[in-house]
């Protein structure tokens, strides 16, 4: 992929997780608020109960997201991104542009999800 395409994707990604880690930082900004009103005598025990609420409160799914497009930024910097991880061909624009973070060709993932089906999955 062109220089230029792959700094296009990264700030893509960038975009997308600082999207994903401000929505969280919105969720302890909340949490540091009712732990306060919970406890009398909030100031230490407020900043423990936030921190561990933060981790918790993090969804499973952005949690994988964030993996995700780390691991999408680690393959623009190997120089991998954009390449199917099956079959080694380029991965269309389109198909990056809607799911940025994506593995697979699309002959590849629906081959896979076919297989899956056959599967029962
Ligand atoms: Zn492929």
């Amino acid at each position: 992929m062109e220089p230029e395409r792959l700094e296009f994707f990264r700030q893509l990604l960038q975009d997308r997780l600082q999207e994903i880690l401000g929505e969280a930082d919105k969720t302890r900004t909340d949490m540091t608020g009712m732990a306060a009103s919970a406890f009398p005598d909030p100031t230490d025990r407020a900043t423990l109960e936030t921190d561990r609420n933060f981790t918790l409160r993090i969804r499973d799914r952005e949690r994988k997201l964030i993996t995700k497009i780390r691991e999408a930024l680690e393959r623009i910097d190997d120089g991998s991104y954009g390449v199917c991880e099956i079959c080694g061909g380029d991965i269309a624009e389109k198909r990056l542009i809607a799911r940025p973070v994506t593995t697979m060709c699309i002959a590849c993932k629906s081959q896979q999800e076919a297989l899956e089906r056959s599967r029962g999955v």
